[in-house]
């Protein structure tokens, strides 16, 4: 046998094309269907990212905040390379290499010299430190380690150092985000919290989204309505800065004062309920003024009940400026219906994503036929449940809680569906099935400029049925028959 050099090798295995053949076709049966769903001990695929990327995405969102890993290099380059393919744009962090000398005798000596290289180089207001798996098995104490940096000096008593415990053994990147958000909140706010005054503003807090287009158009909507808002954690500039020949490590975040003085908020609204509950928790025996926990407002209903809330918090009527923009969006879905009515969808991602892609794939009158979350609790699965049972075309739909993207892959070939709505590494099995994926998750590393396209509030509506039903026109136009190549769809 030669390789493409024309070099004689051996093959590491003598397979004959038909055994190739049969097992191609056998693991598309439903006989391997059983076995892969059997699977207990093996994960393949997972669609999730590891705790330490979504403290690291929380980091970017605070002004002049250098996120910091510590523990292996590799971990930190896995992060900041996923971030960095999903914006096309730096994400900068710095890591202490903890390497065999630190797992033996811990990393205080990493965490020390990597705190004074920081501080002196990249000139931070704060340091956001987070962990990988390796300082989390061996046990590192970061209160203690940070504590003895300031009593040596190695950086300022009263420089803000605060950090998030990450192990990626026990959770993903939505359990980082909360963790890394509460610490920078309590750590902000701490003493900032005064009797009686009211900023007037709203803490609005996105939750784990990547999607840079998500936050600009939430800050639309609150102009709209007239309202003072203070973004935690605002990753929209950073990550989505403007390309006029200068370089700053720090674009855009929220500003470390307006963050500090949110405690003093007349309302903080979360909208991601997966993605921060202990913030929220915390934030509900700590700040001043109302709170409220909503779906994150994929689709015109959850998109409804962010407005009304806000609305209601505020004694303001929702502006007619928004009204219209809601009836555009029902006209668009109007329209567009009868392209996605009926269809089978298999949907997959973070719960707080998962909700709003299927609460809007219902009110297209479409079938979120395998809705897969690859690390999600009862409480997400009764949410979903209950979505379904609300509506007709939940009927016979599915929720696989817990399983991967090699589950998907089965379900695709076994039991078909028209359309996968995910992120990127769904593609392999979209492919195999034949079908289209729709990348509205993350990450997105196959696809441009998706991340600053929104998927929330009425625009988000317009844009995921634009996306969708053009796609299955443009497949229509490339597969008919010639008889049936029309001008008009
Ligand atoms: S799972 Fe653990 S070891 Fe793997 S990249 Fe994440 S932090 Fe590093």
């Amino acid at each position: 046998m030669a390789n493409a050099l024309g070099l004689d090798v051996k093959p590491v295995t003598e397979y004959t094309a038909e055994e190739v053949e049969r097992v191609k076709n056998w693991i598309n049966s439903k006989e391997y269907k059983e076995k892969n769903f059997a699977r207990q001990a093996l994960v393949i695929n997972p669609a999730h990212a590891c705790q330490p990327l979504g403290a690291q995405l929380v980091a970017h969102g605070f002004e002049g905040t250098l996120p910091f890993v510590h523990g292996s290099q590799g971990c930190a380059s896995y992060y900041r390379s996923t971030l960095n393919r999903h914006f096309r744009e730096p994400a900068p962090a710095v890591s202490d290499a903890m390497t065999e000398d630190g797992a033996v005798f811990g990393g205080q000596a990493n965490l020390h010299e990597g705190l004074e290289n920081a501080y002196t180089l990249y000139k931070p207001k704060m340091i956001a430190v987070f962990t990988s798996c390796m300082p989390e098995v061996i046990g590192d104490d970061l209160t203690a380690f940070i504590k003895n940096a300031k009593n040596k000096g190695i950086v300022p008593a009263d420089f803000p150092i605060l950090y998030a415990n990450t192990p990626s053994f026990n959770g993903t990147h939505i359990h980082g985000y909360d963790s890394m958000l509460v610490s920078i909140l309590q750590t902000l706010t701490e003493g900032k919290k005064i009797e009686g005054r009211c900023t007037g503003k709203l803490n609005l807090i996105p939750g784990c989204d990547f999607n840079t287009g998500d936050y600009r158009e939430y800050k639309r909507i609150f102009k709209e309505f007239g309202i003072a808002v203070t973004v935690l954690a605002d990753i929209s500039e950073t990550f989505d800065s403007p390309c006029d020949g200068t370089y700053s490590v720090y674009a855009g975040g929220t500003k470390l004062d307006e963050a500090a003085d949110s405690i003093n908020g007349k309302a903080t609204i979360t909208l991601g309920p997966y993605a921060t509950p202990k913030t929220f928790s915390w934030i509900k025996d700590n700040y001043a003024g109302e709170h409220a926990s909503l779906s994150m407002p994929i689709g015109i209903v959850k998109t409804d009940a962010l407005l009304m809330k806000v609305a209601e918090l505020f004694g303001k009527e929702v502006p007619a400026a928004l009204k219209a923009e809601r009836g555009r969006a029902v006209d668009a879905m109007t329209d567009a219906q009868q392209y996605m009515h009926d269809k089978k969808f298999a949907v997959y991602g973070d719960p707080d994503y998962l909700t709003g892609y299927v609460s809007f794939l219902l009110e297209m009158g479409a079938r979120p036929y395998h809705i897969l979350c690859s690390r999600g609790t009862k409480k997400v699965e009764k949410e979903l449940q209950s979505l379904l049972d609300a509506s007709a075309y939940g009927k016979g739909c599915k929720i696989y809680m817990n399983k991967d993207l090699w589950h998907l892959r089965s379900l695709l070939l076994t039991d078909p569906v028209a359309a996968v709505i995910g992120d990127t590494h769904g593609k392999f099995a979209a492919r195999d099935a034949g079908i289209p994926l729709f990348r509205f998750g993350f990450p997105v590393f196959d696809r441009v400029n998706l991340h600053r396209s929104p998927i929330i509030g009425y625009q988000g509506v317009i844009n995921m049925v634009t996306a969708i039903c053009n796609k299955f026109l443009d497949i229509k136009d490339e597969t008919c028959e010639d008889r049936f190549f029309e001008m008009m769809r």
